[in-house]
């Protein structure tokens, strides 16, 4: 296996899927990988693509066949990482991000020691407020639910290596290639990524 994995967590609202959209775009041998989840699909989602969209009997069967690598409640809803999309991935050299919650990524963590957790942080709870009602794509009262939760959220970014600030979007966006071109740069990942090459500069 020589493909990293990279978790990225915020609480909803800090824009965190449209820096993965545009950190996929700017960056080569890069995936997503795309979650299971038990909630409705929003306006403009479609399945396969932005989730893998289940029923929550489907979703207990297949926490029943140890199918998910991590899987949390959130809200109401399941929401899960199969095995079986990362894994290939993985073995194939190709890194892979996942956008999962904070629950979920101390359960990754656990099992993937080396994966690189990354915290994304609004600037402020004024800017995580408007953000999260500017969406327009749910109910008040989901909103504000959302909103509370996101505090809960927000108070483990102490659990993750990097912490970025979403306050301008091409900043935010600089970060993250950085902390992904820096773990690209590392020794270990050199050694297996360019080994080739660094075993012939000694024959
Ligand atoms: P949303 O419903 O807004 O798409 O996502 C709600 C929350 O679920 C977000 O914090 C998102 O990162 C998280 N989430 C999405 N997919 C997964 C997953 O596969 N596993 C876990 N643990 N959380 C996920």
């Amino acid at each position: 296996m020589s493909g990293k994995l990279f978790i990225i967590t915020a609480a909803s609202g800090t824009g965190k899927t449209s820096l993965v959209k545009e950190l996929l775009a700017t960056t080569d041998n890069l995936t997503v990988s795309v979650s299971h989840t038990t909630r409705a699909p929003r306006p403009g989602e479609s399945d396969g693509v932005h989730y893998h969209f289940t029923t929550v009997d489907a979703f207990k069967q297949m926490i029943d066949e140890s199918a998910f690598l991590e899987y949390a409640q959130v809200f109401d809803n399941f929401y899960g990482t199969t095995c079986q999309a990362v894994e290939r991935l993985l073995h194939d050299g190709v890194d892979v991000i996942l956008e999962i919650d904070w629950q979920g990524a101390l359960q990754v963590k656990e099992k993937f020691s080396d994966a690189v957790m990354i915290f994304i942080l609004p600037p402020s709870r004024d800017a995580l407020r408007s953000r999260l009602s500017g969406r327009g794509q749910d109910s008040d009262e989901v909103i504000e639910k959302r909103l509370a939760g996101s505090l809960t959220e927000m108070r483990q970014y102490d659990k993750f290596d990097y912490v970025v600030i979403n306050d301008d979007f091409a900043e935010a966006l600089a970060d993250l290639q950085t902390i992904i071109k820096s773990h690209r740069l590392s020794r270990a990942t050199q050694q297996v990524r360019n080994g080739k090459l660094i075993d012939a500069l000694f024959v």
